[in-house]
């Protein structure tokens, strides 16, 4: 047996609609043969909360082995566990197709999954991850206000957090009634694009919960940006969310409610010459990961799953084609940036970075730490302190360097690290500063 692989990683599909997937005992099986695997190697230990909680299970156990471990402490792994992917895709040896099989973070979607079957989740919890409903109850004209108000009073933020169990000190999404769909379609425009290399030049953009009601304003950066550069760009009209804050839930039936209702209008896009991208990675990475392991046999998802690009994987593919304008008309100076764990994992090399530093006298510093911010896992009161725990070596790094410009491909881990950070005061999506760049109002 070798001590790693020597092959190129594979992953197997989900297994989740198997009855051997929801059976306890098979997972509690499972998880043993991982854990003791991961204990005997211990790369991980520094990635995330999940690693570190499994080692002291064992090592204060009374045997220092996994068998030592009652099994009802095996969820407590799995709680930690954000689904970012890292393990599996820079660090395990184990993985397919080794013979030892370690897919660790799909084994912990699966003890979230089958948790989530047998018990439910918080109200807290579901709220956080229905954002679809959450947010736009909270944009509708006025509602946005008072609640924007309410989230930034200290003494009501204390309330919420005894009633809805969400950290007091967490930065919260803002809400914005005048959403990424309405501001953008005033600038939409036709546009004859042009086929450079496997990208047709004509893009719909999947506003995502998160641009569409709290981050509108990358929207019309998104579309200057590409219309400058000659492209044909719309936004799509009505999607879903994307599924990926269930899937950390382990609410597999909405996602595949989720799945039901986009996957049809995101194909006709596809059959009608679209190419899709989407300003948040963990959407990107839903559509070209996620969902395709979930329904391998699925046409549409694999459909969807080819159309589906990073947007800075998108410009660069445009770039390599010469037809990307490179007539920057303004410096960015330093940019410090956090290169965000969904975007990393695409396996796409780093695409924001490279675009970015076409910019004349702009010096890109890439911070490839966690953010601690899965969405859900720095708002949560009891979570709230260890992701700023993981943010600390990330957050050191920005204010060494006190950049011109801080940005993250994911506005919630830019919004949570500039919170910490003494030396920016807010997060530039890398598409704001494009726009800038170019010098476009
Ligand atoms: S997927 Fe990410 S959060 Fe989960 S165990 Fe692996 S490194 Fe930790
Ligand atoms: S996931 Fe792989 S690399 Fe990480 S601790 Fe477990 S066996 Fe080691």
């Amino acid at each position: 047996m070798r001590e790693g692989s020597l092959e190129a990683p594979t992953r197997h599909p989900l297994d989740w609609r198997s009855d051997t997937f929801w059976d306890r005992e098979d997972l509690e099986r499972e998880l043993e043969r991982v854990y003791d695997i991961c204990h005997g190697c211990r790369r991980c230990v520094s990635l995330c909360e999940s690693f570190p909680t499994l080692f002291d299970l064992v090592d204060e156990s009374e045997t220092m082995e996994v068998d030592g471990v009652a099994k009802a402490d095996y969820q407590k792994v799995a709680d930690q566990c954000y689904l970012c992917d890292l393990c599996y895709m820079t660090k395990c040896p184990y993985v397919p197709p080794h013979e030892w099989n370690v897919d660790f973070p799909h084994l912990m979607l699966r003890a979230k999954a089958v948790k989530f079957r047998e018990g439910g989740a918080r109200t807290r919890d579901r709220l956080l991850t229905s954002t679809d409903t959450v947010f736009k109850a909270a944009s509708i004209p006025l509602v946005d206000v008072t609640i924007n108000a309410l989230n930034g009073n200290a003494g009501v933020r204390k309330v919420i957090e005894k009633v809805t169990g969400i950290h007091h000190e967490a930065p919260v999404p803002r809400f914005h009634s005048r959403t990424l769909r309405k501001q953008v379609k005033p600038l939409l425009r036709p546009a004859q694009p042009t086929r450079v290399g496997e990208t047709s030049g004509k893009v719909a953009l999947y506003a995502t919960c998160y641009g569409n009601y709290s981050n509108p304003d990358i929207g019309a950066d998104f579309v200057k940006v590409f219309q400058h550069n000659g492209m044909h760009i719309d936004v799509i009209e009505k999607e879903a969310c994307c599924g990926m804050p269930k899937l950390e839930l382990g609410d597999l039936d909405a996602v595949d409610r989720l799945k039901q209702a986009n996957i049809p209008l995101l194909a006709k896009l596809v059959d009608d010459g679209y190419d899709l991208i989407a300003p948040i990675p963990s959407c990107v990475l839903m559509y070209k990961q996620e969902l395709p392991l979930m329904y391998p046999d699925d046409a549409d998802v694999a459909k969807v799953q080819a159309a589906f690009y990073d947007p800075f994987e998108y410009l660069w593919l445009r770039h390599k084609g010469d037809a990307l304008d490179t007539g920057f008309t303004s410096e960015l100076g330093s940019v410090a940036y956090q290169a965000a764990c969904h975007q990393r994992v695409q396996n796409i090399g780093p695409k924001t970075r490279d675009v970015l530093s076409l910019v004349p006298g702009t010096e890109v510093t890439v911070l490839e730490r966690c953010s601690g911010h899965d969405g859900t896992y720095a708002v949560k009161a009891e979570t709230h302190d260890k992701a700023v725990k993981i943010a600390r070596p990330v957050v050191r790094k920005i204010d060494q360097q006190a950049p011109a410009h801080f940005t993250s491909d994911c506005p919630m881990a830019g919004t949570h690290l500039a919170n910490l950070a003494d030396s920016v005061e807010a997060a530039e999506h890398p598409m704001t500063l494009l726009r800038k760049a170019y010098g476009l109002e």
